[in-house]
């Protein structure tokens, strides 16, 4: 695959001016034409001898290959330069658009409820690939640097940000950069299935997002049959971590609970989520199930009564609208629709 733009910094992008004997500015106007969502035809600020200079890069990683209109949302099938394909959503709140994330090519960590890990991981993201998905949206909705259509940003697409770190972070700090979208940290939120030491990395290196964890289970047991990550990172290995990024980023952490019937949807199992978050500062956000055809598990029909259960124990719960569900079922089964109907 031909280098990329987009996974260079507007530092990375002033040394190679310098390789390639160009002035130092140019290196801004082509990183505002690369975020604008321009390619090397589209582009009017440089000269063409530099854009010859560039034409063995590849200037937009992700091409919007299909768009499914919903009432609030617009998901997306995004094509990449070797032809793999990914998923995205964009959802329109009140408060603004809420863009989410793919930041690999399937995912390698098996969590039995969902459609993303079904072909395991084909491979992870650059920070380039990540940074494009918002790109693409941005110019999609019309928006530009300054006036982005998109306001806040999930990475909860398919994969495990964390099990492909480097390019997160990297992609973190390119788009909170103020040379590029400047994204308030706080608009950012990171969902893991528990990754624990590199949660506790990110603790360090990027404190001030929101962590969300996913959680779909308080009994370690049970969350083993569930969450193979699990074996790997116990529950209290995981809270340790959790605790240290609440001290580090000052921010509430968010849990998401996807309820499945027979599953982690009785009394008890309210009473552990209870139990495991108390003195944590903390919300708790109830997922019916997405059904997964090649799975056998159903959404709860005790979903009400779980959020009440919760309530009545003293926990901060919602249940998330998962908005977007008219256009197609879960993260990940857009794409294997789109690969079944090519095979
Ligand atoms: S829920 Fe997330 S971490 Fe688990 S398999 Fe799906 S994409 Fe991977």
């Amino acid at each position: 695959m031909n280098e990329i733009l987009l996974d260079y910094n507007l530092q990375e992008l002033q040394q190679l001016m310098q390789q390639l004997n160009e002035p130092k500015y140019r290196a801004k106007q082509l990183l505002d034409s690369l975020l604008l969502g321009q390619n090397i035809d589209t582009n009017t600020t440089l000269p063409k001898s530099l854009k010859d200079k560039l034409s063995t890069f590849v200037w937009q990683p992700i091409e919007i290959y299909k768009a499914f209109q919903g009432k609030s949302a617009i998901k997306f099938l995004y094509k990449l330069c070797d032809n793999n394909i990914i998923e995205g959503i964009v959802m329109f709140h009140k408060y603004g658009n809420t863009l989410c994330v793919s930041t690999q090519v399937g995912c390698r960590m098996g969590c039995k409820f969902c459609a993303s890990t079904l072909d395991g991981l084909i491979r992870n993201l650059t920070a380039g690939e990540i940074l494009g998905q918002v790109v693409a949206v941005n110019k999609y909705l019309q928006g530009n640097i300054v006036d982005r259509k998109i306001t806040n940003i999930v990475l909860m697409g398919s994969g495990e940000p964390l099990d492909n770190y480097d390019n997160v972070l990297k992609f973190l700090n390119m788009v909170t950069s103020k040379d590029s979208f400047n994204f308030s940290r706080r608009n950012i939120s990171l969902s893991t299935c528990g990754i624990a030491d590199k949660t506790d990395k990110l603790a360090d290196d990027f404190p001030g997002i929101v962590l969300t964890i996913s959680l779909h289970s308080a009994h370690q047991a049970k969350r083993q049959e569930i969450m193979p990550i699990a074996n790997k990172f116990s529950l209290s290995q995981l809270m340790k971590s959790v605790k240290n990024y609440q001290v580090k980023s000052g921010r509430r952490v968010v849990f998401e609970y996807t309820l499945i019937d027979g599953v982690n949807d009785s009394i008890n199992d309210a009473k552990s989520i209870r139990d495991l978050t108390k003195g944590i500062m903390c919300h708790i956000n109830l997922i019916p199930l997405n059904y997964v055809k090649e799975r056998n598990l159903k959404t709860s029909k005790n979903i009400t009564n779980f959020e009440m259960q919760l309530k009545k124990l003293g926990c901060s719960v919602t249940v998330r609208n998962s908005m977007g569900s008219e256009i197609d079922g879960a993260c990940g089964q857009l794409r294997r629709k789109h690969l079944e109907e090519t095979e």
